[in-house]
């Protein structure tokens, strides 16, 4: 069996609806890791859903509780071919957002797949069942072609990504020795644009924190009091102010990177932000002067006000308020220090004559990863999926959104692959998710393309 003979293989699998089988009975599972009620069901897809589809494969599975009492259990699959194959580690998770049923398009549910025109409509489809119901698929399609894969797989399937993934860290920590792999290759989040094969190697970081002033216990008439007691909004917006130039640029040294190495500038040259037809236009006078708009979502750092409150703005009163609050937060990326992040930005409203904006860190700080897209690896299975779409693939070094990417990266010492199979409009986390029809056929394809390369010998790892 050749190469073309495996990709013809999935492409059957898909036109003849298995993938479409697949992907349904997974959306119908009710794993909602929010849910502490639906833990059963994070337990049942991995026992009834992946084990028995894995075992067949010739994957040895092992089910573990999470080392933390609020997150989900952890499959991990082995096959183990042969000593001095290539060992790759790959990753999805089972888990989802909540379901929103009531707030679905008129004839959508959230547990039952179905296609309107191109989009197939369901809770995890984007995020992230679909995804790896895709990587499992192609990985089978390589065994029946070739008899054998060529390689060696360990994967981990997790159950608590949209509760923050409690527990992964320590569990990929304890168990470090079953994770030993020559690459990481997984598939979550979106391309660049729906119709562009896209790898990303990290991610951006996240911080989030909030910034409170508060001047005393209650409100107080403004006609009584306006001009003698200070406003702590007005105060909070001019702090907020005083953070970002008027479009948006950071002005906290600390928040800022170091210049963009060249291997990344080249990287994202040329790359266009698209959403998708739905998706909104960027904005092209927002964000760090003199920076294309693909720097500023993949190479540089970005500040958000999230929330904003001051007095009861459903039910405003004519009173001062007491207090106001801001949830603010940074993406980032490598090599930026968010130990730095706090003390300056503590330095900088001090200096600014607002001492008296509170800042609260929030605890969990996801960390910012990058793999140089001139890697081996990450030239190699660019090469694989250029040679199987004949497109060529848009590189991210890393993602603007946020992953717990730094546990395979850092924890696990692996280069990180990401081949995602979404695209940014796909409402994932909102009613309606769907995935793209002709984007998961070709992504199928893609997969198998690589899995078969990847057993082909000639990789880095030989
Ligand atoms: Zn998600």
């Amino acid at each position: 069996m050749s190469r073309a003979e495996a990709i013809a293989r999935i492409t059957g699998y898909f036109d003849e609806g298995g993938f479409f089988a697949d992907l349904a009975r997974r959306v119908a599972i009710h794993t909602e890791s929010q849910e502490p009620s639906q833990k059963p069901e994070l337990y049942r897809y991995l026992t009834d859903e992946m084990r028995p589809s894995l075992e067949p494969l010739g994957f040895e599975c092992r089910i573990f509780d999470n080392p933390v009492e609020r997150g989900g259990p952890f499959l991990v699959a082995r096959r183990h071919e042969a000593d001095g194959l290539p060992t790759v580690m790959s990753y999805g998770h089972g888990d989802v957002v909540r379901g929103y049923d009531d707030q679905w398009q008129e004839g959508l549910n959230p547990w039952e797949l179905k296609k309107v025109g191109e989009r197939w409509y369901g809770r995890g489809t984007a995020d992230n069942k679909g995804q790896h119901t895709i990587n499992l698929a192609a990985l089978s399609a390589v065994l029946e072609a070739r008899g054998r894969l060529g390689f060696n797989v360990t994967l981990l399937i997790e159950t608590s990504e949209e509760n923050g993934s409690p527990g992964l860290r320590e569990f990929c920590a304890a168990h470090k020795a079953l994770f030993g792999a020559d690459v990481f290759i997984a598939s979550d989040g979106p391309r660049l644009a729906p119709e562009r094969p896209t790898v990303f190697m990290g991610a951006r970081g996240v911080f989030n924190f909030d910034l409170t002033v508060d001047l005393r216990a209650g409100g107080h008439h403004s006609g009584n009091w306006g001009g003698l007691l200070a406003n702590p909004g007005i105060i909070l917006a001019h702090a907020i102010a005083s953070l970002t130039g008027p479009t948006g640029e950071i002005l906290v040294p600390e928040w800022r990177p170091p210049a963009i190495p060249n291997s990344v500038r080249a990287a994202v040259a040329g790359l266009e932000i698209d959403g998708g037809p739905e998706g909104p236009e960027v904005d092209p006078d927002w964000g760090e002067p003199g920076l294309t708009p693909a720097e500023r979502v993949f190479a540089w750092n970005s500040f958000e006000v999230l929330a904003f409150k001051t007095g009861n703005p459903d039910n405003p009163v004519n009173a001062i308020p007491p207090r106001a609050g801001a949830h603010c937060h940074l993406r980032y990326v490598v090599p930026s220090d968010p130990e730095a992040f706090m003390p300056g930005l503590r330095r900088h409203l001090d200096a600014q004559g607002f001492g008296m904006v509170e800042i609260t860190p929030a605890e969990d700080v996801m960390a910012a990863t990058r793999l140089d897209p001139e890697h081996p690896w990450a030239r190699w299975a660019i090469a694989s999926l250029e040679a199987t779409s004949g497109k060529a693939v848009a590189v991210l070094p890393n993602l603007g959104g946020s992953l717990p990417n730094d546990v395979f990266s850092e924890v696990l010492g692996l280069p990180t692959i990401w081949v995602p199979h979404s695209y940014a409009a796909c409402s994932q986390h909102a009613p309606n998710e769907h995935i793209l029809e002709p984007v998961s056929r070709e992504a199928l394809q893609l997969m198998t393309g690589l899995f078969w390369d990847l057993g082909a010998g000639g990789t880095p790892a030989d």
